[in-house]
């Protein structure tokens, strides 16, 4: 029967690999839940994940993401478009301008029923927004589409939800007032989301949606989705870092895993020749021996050049090189300290595993935010050249060596743990559940109420 499916749609764009990682792992979320508590959540829950951009967006809105790995490379003109979107001027004139040219385009993909389920439903039940740049024009599309046409600001009945993807700073595109609900993962976001009038009731901080290997350290959902934190150490596989080490292939020592970002970049070669140096030296003088883990991730150049027989690295130490993962979750429970760039995925996920961070650079605009996330949260520190990344490593694992109670790494990883929060994307999806419930039934009622007139009529 058409009443089987629920379905979210879900909006976003690949540019950086977080908004698709945040939306999957929602989609993970809502399965969970049903097979999990289906007392709770009956219906099964389909989401429509669409890169709106691409697939949607005229010229030259499909070539967003071609345009974003771009700029990440060059940085000043990222800076610049950020920066001059973030102006009144400049937000107006973007929604303004898209509005011209992709409403009409936008409009087929919020109208969309890809899997031809539920027959009766043209659309999603509820739209949720994983992207900076997709508020304004859907919102004005949905409720142009529930009042037919009538109206662009008033009467949607659509529940439109926004599901921000950064974590220590956000573009204010995020923010807009007339989202149902906008889900913020830290306190600065939140007074972001207010800054841009979004009421205080709409706003709602768990966390960042994060892929189901961070949610909870060896939590078995079969039996339904655990509701409260476990003690946090346990929860983040700290005692577990042998067994995971072995399972992985790697030797039991003190571990440094080098992380270059979805697309490998950061100047992961660099740093990983400065740290390996300094682990050799380390390893000499201190007659004790060390591991990296480099992890290029689809940079492959940098994982050809790292590897033999191009990169010899020394016996002294053990180096392991890895193109793009998709066990991030093992790598980071078996390691001691993270060197990345500061992206808000990569973050949240260290946090989690209570994994001490060095942060390498960061994009300007959304990611600077992320650095005082870390620092303030006494979890790790920003180098931005391979030589202080090296010392920093060199500090790091001489205090563990030397220090009795509490050397700097434990302090930093019981920091990590308090800020961290694993519970987030099924917290998240148990609220949108909820909404797309009362929604429906809503509507149920809606049609029930009519159906006599239609029928008299
Ligand atoms: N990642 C991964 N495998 C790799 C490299 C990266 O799964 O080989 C994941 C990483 O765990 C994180 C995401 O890619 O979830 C990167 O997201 P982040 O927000 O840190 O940066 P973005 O790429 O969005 O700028």
């Amino acid at each position: 029967s058409d009443k089987e499916v629920a379905t979210i749609q879900i909006l976003m764009s690949d540019t950086g690999g977080g908004h698709r990682a945040s939306a999957n792992a929602l989609r993970d979320a809502f399965n969970v839940l049903h097979e999990t508590e289906p007392s709770r959540y009956p219906l099964p829950i389909h989401c429509d994940i669409v890169d709106i951009y691409t697939d949607y967006g005229v010229f030259p809105y499909n070539q967003y993401v071609a345009a974003y790995k771009f700029m990440a490379e060059y940085t000043f003109l990222w800076k610049w478009v950020y920066e001059s979107g973030a102006t009144p001027l400049g937000l107006w004139m973007y929604d303004f301008v898209l509005e011209l040219l992709c409403f009409g385009t936008f409009k087929e993909c919020l109208s969309r029923n890809p899997l031809n389920i539920n027959k009766n439903d043209k659309r999603a039940d509820l739209v949720v927004s994983v992207h900076p740049l997709c508020q304004d024009l859907p919102l004005k599309i949905l409720t142009s589409l529930d009042t037919n046409g009538i109206s662009r600001k008033e009467g949607r009945t659509t529940p439109f939800v926004t599901v921000v993807t950064d974590l220590g700073g956000a573009h204010p595109s995020w923010f807009h007032e007339r989202v149902d609900k906008c889900y913020v993962p830290s306190d600065v976001l939140r007074n972001a989301a207010l800054d841009r009038n979004v009421n205080e009731s709409k706003i709602v901080q768990y966390g960042l949606p994060i892929r189901r290997g961070f949610w909870r350290f060896g939590a078995d959902y079969s039996s339904g989705a655990p509701e409260k934190q476990d003690e946090a150490a346990e929860m983040a596989g700290v005692h577990h870092k042998p067994t995971i080490r072995q399972q992985l292939g790697l030797v039991d020592l003190p571990t440094v895993l080098i992380v270059g970002g979805g697309d490998g970049m950061g100047g992961i070669v660099s740093q990983a020749k400065a740290v390996g140096e300094r682990l050799q030296k380390l390893a000499v003088s201190s007659s004790s021996s060390y591991q990296m883990v480099v992890v290029c991730g689809n940079n492959k150049s940098a994982q050809a050049t790292l590897s033999p027989p191009q990169m010899q690295w020394g016996d002294n130490i053990k180096v392991r090189v890895e193109g793009f993962v998709n066990n991030m979750d093992e790598f980071m429970r078996a390691s001691d300290i993270l060197v990345t760039k500061a992206g808000p995925g990569t973050i949240a996920e260290a946090s989690i595993c209570g994994l001490p961070c060095i942060l390498s650079s960061f994009l300007p605009g959304q990611e600077e935010g992320n650095v005082p996330y870390v620092v303030d949260n006494g979890f790790g520190c920003y180098k931005g050249s391979p030589e202080g990344i090296a010392d920093t490593v060199e500090e790091w694992f001489a205090s563990t060596a030397t220090t009795t109670e509490g050397s700097m790494l434990e302090r930093m990883r019981d920091c990590a743990l308090t800020a961290a929060r694993p519970d987030a994307t099924l917290d998240i999806a148990r609220d949108l559940a909820e909404m797309l419930y009362a929604r429906r039934a809503e509507r149920e009622k809606g049609t029930k109420e009519r159906a006599p007139v239609a029928a008299a009529a």
